[in-house]
């Protein structure tokens, strides 16, 4: 009788939950010493890193989407599409919520999956701190529908503005971004080259200068998880390009046309940004009697094994697991969501081999925020710089693209990153810079 082999199921296919499987597929799945499915709630994945591009129109995301088929199909597992909102711990089974389409018609009913070992990487949504009219009024960038419906927004306001045969009314094309964290910062740089891009490319009834943008943080600094001196320098060129900082002014309401904050400023906008703060997905919140904190992450010990069961992982932003020597908790980061994906992946060969689950140490790298064409600014830690070092310019820039393409020779390989870069490079020489569509 053939023995059974162990299945591993891993939810969100994502910066670390695809890493894992590609990994874990090309070395069990393949050669049919485990069983390793991916359940995801959509069918393709975009480094979601790259969503700023997205919103902004810099990037078409089909261009970088991987379908989750195909990439199981090369790699040694399945996938299987559905939003996990269920786990059943005694029976060691996770349940799918059924898929229904647009008309309302289930397309897929309810699922379960079995697993031996079950690693938990749905990433995180906006943190909306239950501010009035956020939800209701705010765009967000958590997934590529929400980063194009924010492009296409874009696009209309412009087009209206364009053909509308008289002058602009007053603070009609205003974006308003609430965060000041990478996400904000870079959205910012982005869409000062968008309103250029648009003029150049036959908008322009509408000049660049029509564009304010303004940036909310309640922090007393741009970039506050970042050395002051980078945030400096941030700042420096957001200010260049004309986009006004509001630092240290906390929202406290927003409203269809503008947004509020503590000290009486309205800041008027038809178009507002939410990127300020993360949560882990609701249906974490005490599911199936698992330890998890205020912000619903799945609290884990250092083997990023879950505190009350050892079968179950949690990685990247769904996960709180303490830094080792700091008092806070590893950040909710691509690097880190990268390096967890490493440790599981060697954890669970480790555990079906007999032996003891090792533990994960954060290595912070530093952090890149990439201003566009303006420039990249970022600081670099560890071991190069003995502590926390700035880098600006070429360097950065170079540093920051590598990010990207760590994540996909980790996906492909380097031969075929190699082609897909060139195949980017003689693409991005015919089409326009910008989705104008
Ligand atoms: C605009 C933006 C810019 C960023 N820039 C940077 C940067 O420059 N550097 C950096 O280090 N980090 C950056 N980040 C943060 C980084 O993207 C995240 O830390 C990282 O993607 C987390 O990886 P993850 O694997 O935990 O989750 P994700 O990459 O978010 O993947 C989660 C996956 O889970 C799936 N999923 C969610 N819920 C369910 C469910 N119930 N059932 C099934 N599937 C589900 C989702 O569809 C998704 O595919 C940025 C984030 C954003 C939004």
């Amino acid at each position: 009788m053939s023995e059974r082999i162990p299945k591993i199921v891993v939810v969100g296919g994502g910066a670390g939950g695809l890493e894992l499987v590609t990994k874990l597929g090309k070395k069990l799945g393949k050669k049919g010493k485990a069983e390793i499915t991916l359940v995801d709630s959509t069918s393709t994945h975009i480094w979601k890193p790259l969503l700023h591009e997205v919103a902004a129109g810099t990037l078409d995301s089909h261009e970088d989407e991987i379908e989750y088929l195909s990439q199981a199909n090369c790699s040694g597992f399945r996938f299987r599409m559905g939003k996990m909102d269920g786990l059943d711990r005694k029976n060691k089974q996770i349940s799918l919520a059924p898929t229904i389409n647009k008309e309302g018609l289930e397309i897929i009913p309810r699922r379960h999956f079995d697993y031996d070992y079950l690693v938990i990487a749905v990433g995180s949504v906006s943190h909306d701190f239950g501010i009035k009219g956020v939800k209701d009024h705010c765009l967000f960038l958590d997934t590529t529908k929400q980063a194009e419906t924010f492009q296409n927004k874009l696009l209309q306001a412009y087009l209206r503005a364009h053909t509308q045969g008289r002058p602009l009314d007053e603070g009609q094309l205003n974006i308003a971004i609430v965060g000041a964290g990478a996400t904000g910062v870079e959205l910012c740089a982005q869409l000062y080259e968008v309103s250029h891009l648009l003029t150049a490319y036959g908008l322009d009834e509408v000049k660049p200068t029509d564009v304010k943008i303004t940036l909310i943080e309640a922090a007393d600094r741009i970039l506050p998880g970042l050395p002051e001196n980078i945030s400096a320098a941030a700042h420096e060129e957001l200010s260049k390009l004309g986009v006004e900082v509001l630092s240290g002014e906390r929202v406290v309401e927003v409203t269809p046309d503008s947004i509020k904050t503590e000290s009486g400023k309205v800041v008027p906008a038809p178009i507002k940004v939410w990127a300020a703060g993360i949560k882990a997905p609701e249906f974490l919140k005490d599911i199936a009697g698992l330890e998890t904190n205020w912000m619903n992450q799945l609290v884990v010990r250092q083997t990023l094994q879950t505190t009350l069961d050892d079968d179950i992982y949690a990685i990247g932003d769904c996960c709180a697991c303490k830094w080792q020597g700091h008092d806070e908790n590893v950040p909710p980061r691509a690097q880190a969501a990268h390096q967890m994906a490493s440790l599981v992946y060697k954890s669970i060969r480790m555990r079906m081999a007999g032996k003891e689950a090792p533990e994960y140490h954060y290595h912070d790298y530093g952090s890149l925020v990439s201003l566009g064409r303006y420039g990249t600014v970022g600081n670099l830690m560890g071991n190069l710089s003995r502590g926390s070092m700035m880098i600006e310019g070429l360097m950065a820039r170079m540093m920051y693209l590598s990010l990207y393409k760590m994540h996909q020779v980790a996906l492909f390989g380097p031969f075929r990153v190699l082609m897909l870069s060139l195949s980017h490079l003689f693409r991005r020489s015919v089409h326009p810079k910008i989705k104008l569509h």
